[in-house]
C-alpha cells in the first residue's frame, strides 16, 4: 500500500517536472478520420476562461499548412455522407458560431480552399458575439462552409425531459433548414461526453440527423459507418504545432 502510494506520487512528480510526459507521443499511431474541434478564432487570450478554446488565426493558418504538407484531405460532410476513398481525411468543425468565425476563419478557408462545418446555436444566431444570417448565408454561398445544429439553446440534453429534448432537436433543424434551403444532417451535442447518453442519443436520430458529432477524443473508422458518436480531436489555444501532430495521430495530445 505505502509502496503504491509512493509509486503514484513518483509518477505524479514526474509530470510535473517533465509536462511533456504527459502528451500522448508514446502511444501508436492511429489512421482513420480525424474530426477536429474548434470554437474561437481570434487573439489568444492567456488568462481567460476562453483561453483553451480560442485559437489564434496564425496558429490555425499553421494547422491548415501543416494539413497540407502531410498530405491531408479535408473532407465536407457530404463527403462523409459518401465515404469517398481519400487519403487522411481531417474534417475541421468549428462549435458554437461565433462572429469570429466569420472575420477570422472564413477568410483563411477561402485563402486555402479548405471545406469546414459550423455547428449553430439558432437562438443565438444574430445577437451580440454571434455569426448572424447574412454572414452564415455568404459563408454557405462560397461552398466551403456546411452547417449542423448544436441545439436552440445550448442546454445539456441530457438532463431534460423527453419533449425539452425533442423541441431542441427538431426545432433547430427546422429552422436552419428553412434559412438555409438544404437538408441539416449533422448535430453536435452541447457540453460533449457528459451531455448526452443512449436515450438523448434515439432522440438524434429520430428528429432526422445522420450524424452525431461529441467531444469523446479519438480518430474515427473511414469511411464512417456510424455505430457510435464521431469522435474529435480537440486543439487547445497555447499549444504547439507538435501537439496538433499528436492530435492528428492519436486523437489527443495529453492524457
Ligand atoms: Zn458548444
Amino acid at each position: 500500500m505505502i509502496f503504491a502510494g509512493a509509486a503514484l506520487l513518483a509518477v505524479f512528480l514526474l509530470f510535473v517536472i517533465f509536462p511533456n510526459l504527459r502528451k500522448t507521443w508514446y502511444l501508436p499511431k492511429r489512421s482513420g478520420f480525424v474530426a477536429l474541434m474548434y470554437h474561437h478564432i481570434g487573439p489568444a487570450e492567456p488568462d481567460n476562461k476562453q483561453a483553451p478554446f480560442t485559437i489564434s488565426p496564425d496558429m490555425l493558418e499553421q494547422h491548415l499548412l501543416f494539413l497540407k504538407e502531410k498530405g491531408y484531405t479535408p473532407v465536407s460532410l457530404k463527403d462523409l455522407q459518401t465515404g469517398t476513398p481519400v487519403k487522411k481525411p481531417v474534417m475541421l468543425t468549428f462549435d458554437d458560431g461565433h462572429a469570429d468565425n466569420y472575420d477570422n476563419l472564413f477568410p483563411l478557408l477561402q485563402k486555402y480552399q479548405v471545406p469546414a462545418v459550423i455547428f449553430l446555436i439558432t437562438d443565438k444566431v444574430g445577437t451580440e458575439g454571434y455569426l448572424t444570417w447574412e454572414q452564415i448565408r455568404q459563408m454557405l454561398e462560397s461552398g466551403l462552409v456546411e452547417f449542423g445544429s448544436h441545439t436552440c439553446s445550448h442546454r445539456r440534453l441530457r438532463s431534460l425531459p423527453d419533449e425539452e429534448i425533442a423541441r431542441e432537436l427538431t426545432r433547430s433543424k427546422q429552422l436552419l433548414e428553412e434559412k438555409l434551403g438544404r437538408p441539416v444532417t449533422a448535430f453536435c451535442y452541447p457540453f460533449g461526453a457528459g451531455g448526452f447518453d443512449k436515450r438523448v442519443r434515439t432522440q438524434v436520430f429520430k428528429a432526422g440527423y445522420k450524424f452525431d458529432f461529441s467531444t469523446k477524443k479519438g480518430v474515427n473508422p473511414w469511411p464512417w459507418k456510424g455505430k457510435s458518436t464521431l469522435r474529435r480531436a480537440f486543439p487547445r489555444g497555447g499549444e504547439t504545432l507538435f501537439d496538433y501532430y499528436l492530435q492528428l495521430t492519436r486523437g489527443q495530445s495529453k492524457l
